[in-house]
């Protein structure tokens, strides 16, 4: 493919005057002539990754820019208002029915919608994008038209924004969900078999599904018929989930196998119990009926990317299919500074008695930096509430339920802490709302939980993804501060298994990461 340096002035007029950023050609000359069906770029927050990806899709007839979240897809949209944006339909209004969101469209080929092809806004929105060379989608919106209605797939590039999430969006689409509440309507009772290695667990599992799937269907029947007479909106409604539930006991029918799990949760939303099924990896037969043959060519891009053997494991790849490059932050290091001070051995045989060493070294830090506001991730719980427990004014945590209302109280108060085990990920800091980080325990996966400690005594494999999966957790976490340039947040990193994982697998960590990093 012939390389366009000039493809960034040229196509994207907020760019129009723009220059390259260290690193952003190489990685677009990189991407475009890479022989392999998926290049990963590890590009740092600031590094202009948005830039790289749709100069790349521009050297394309027509390409696909996923995201992860809609403030994502709204950012994008804005810096490139020449690519058009697709977003799921609750995002439109229905014409037909104005107190109802698209999501709610009644329309079904049983019941059809006049108004579909003529003033129908999603449908038009789609048409639109469909047709269009630059489009911005997200994950779950590929999923679902990609591989239910058929649209939205076939495309010679895919950009694959935040890819470290990429193996959850794929999970969450192929694992098989089932409330309690929809088992008491069907009046059937969870699987025998809790397990696909006990005796007959497959075939258990499969005449269990095959037999809701059975009763749905005939369900489905009963309400066809009521949809042909005119039945109300809910019947529609409930038609459409119902068929949708049958999507997913077809993808589980097709693929469980013995290396399925199975378990009791409890949901997030009603906190009662919901029964999943998942594999404990996704298996090449998976990722490529659902995701990658949407595309001739995807790339992955995030700040933290696993080593490649086991994002191979993770997205049903051989490593032999991956190129990856890195690019370096163009945020001074001295501006993100990562400070290793171990003071305690937070791992469960010594976690008592190294306990009052964090609290005491926790102590110091916010006292040098009393008037400043900053956040301790801890991981756990039980660090959480020791850390509350010392009674320090200016900490402010969090349950499950109120963690919105809470931060909003903690961007609001000056000097005030941010203490908790759930806030790697998507916390976005700038300047005076974080100006240091205390990671107080090596982020690593409860074993308590079933898939993390299947992955961990399964294989050898296992035991490297659970390292890899701190590993990014820590750099993630270490990155809520620092937003944009100008920005500066220091990091103290006081467990001693983060040491221990930094000395004893350095390659797990990306290199501009460990530039920053030096004992305090
Ligand atoms: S197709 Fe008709 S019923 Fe469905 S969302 Fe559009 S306007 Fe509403």
């Amino acid at each position: 493919m012939d390389f366009n340096p000039h493809i960034l002035t040229q196509r994207f007029s907020h760019f129009s005057q723009a220059q390259y950023r260290p690193g952003q050609l190489e990685a677009i000359r990189y991407i475009l002539t890479s022989p392999k069906p998926v290049t990963v770029l590890i590009a740092p927050t600031g590094s202009g990754k948005s830039i790289i990806g749709m100069c790349s899709m521009a050297h394309h007839p027509r390409a696909s820019y996923l995201c992860s979240s809609r403030q994502l897809q709204a950012q994008i949209t804005t810096d490139f208002p020449e690519a058009k944006l697709m977003m799921g339909r609750s995002n439109f209004q229905c014409d037909l029915n104005l107190h109802l969101t698209c999501a709610e469209c009644v329309h079904t080929k049983l019941s059809p919608c006049v108004l579909k092809h003529i003033t129908c806004e999603y449908e038009q929105q789609k048409q639109e994008v469909l047709k269009h060379p630059l489009q911005i989608l997200n994950y779950s919106y590929l999923l679902y038209e990609g591989n239910y209605v058929g649209k939205f797939s076939d495309y010679p590039l895919i950009i694959c924004d935040e890819a470290d999430t990429l193996e959850s969006k794929l999970a969450g689409f192929v694992n098989l969900t089932i409330p309690s509440s929809l088992l008491q309507r069907l009046n059937i009772t969870p699987p025998a078999r809790k397990t696909a290695t006990s005796k007959d667990g497959v075939s258990v599992w499969q005449a269990w599904a095959k037999k809701i799937k059975s009763v749905v269907e005939t369900e489905l029947a009963i309400l066809k018929a009521d949809i042909m007479e005119g039945a109300s909106e809910d019947t529609i409604k409930l038609f459409k989930r119902l068929e949708s539930f049958v999507g997913r006991l077809r993808i589980f029918l097709a693929h469980v196998d013995q290396t399925w799990l199975y378990q009791q949760l409890e949901s997030r939303y009603s906190h009662r119990p919901v029964w999943t099924f998942q594999p404990v990896w996704l298996t090449p037969a998976l990722t490529r009926e659902y995701f990658w043959r949407h595309g001739q060519k995807h790339v992955l891009m995030s700040a933290t990317m696993p080593p490649k053997p086991i994002l191979a494991q993770l997205l049903g790849l051989s490593s032999g299919d991956i190129d990856v490059i890195e690019i370096d932050s163009t945020f001074p290091a001295c501006n993100r500074p990562v400070l290793l001070k171990p003071v305690a051995d937070m791992s469960r045989r010594t976690f008592d008695t190294d306990l009052p060493h964090l609290l005491a070294e926790i102590a110091k830090i916010l006292t040098k930096h009393r008037h400043e506001r900053g956040v301790i991730h801890t991981k756990s719980w039980r660090i959480a509430e020791a850390v509350m427990g010392t009674g320090n004014p200016r900490l402010i945590t969090h349950q499950g339920q109120d963690k919105h209302e809470a931060l909003t109280r903690f961007k609001q108060q000056p000097s005030s802490v941010w203490v908790s085990p759930s806030s790697e990920r998507g916390l976005d800091l700038p300047d005076d709302q974080c100006r240091f980080i205390i990671i107080a325990k090596a982020p690593y996966e409860s074993l308590a939980d079933k898939l993390v400690s299947s992955r961990v005594y399964g294989s050898s494999l296992g035991k490297y993804w659970y390292k890899s999966a701190c590993a990014q957790d820590i750099v993630q976490a270490s990155g809520r501060g620092v937003r944009h340039e100008q920005d500066y947040c220091v990091t103290y990193l006081l467990d001693k298994q983060i040491e221990l994982l930094l000395t004893k697998h350095a390659g797990l960590f990306p290199r501009y990461w460990k530039q920053a990093v030096d004992y305090a």
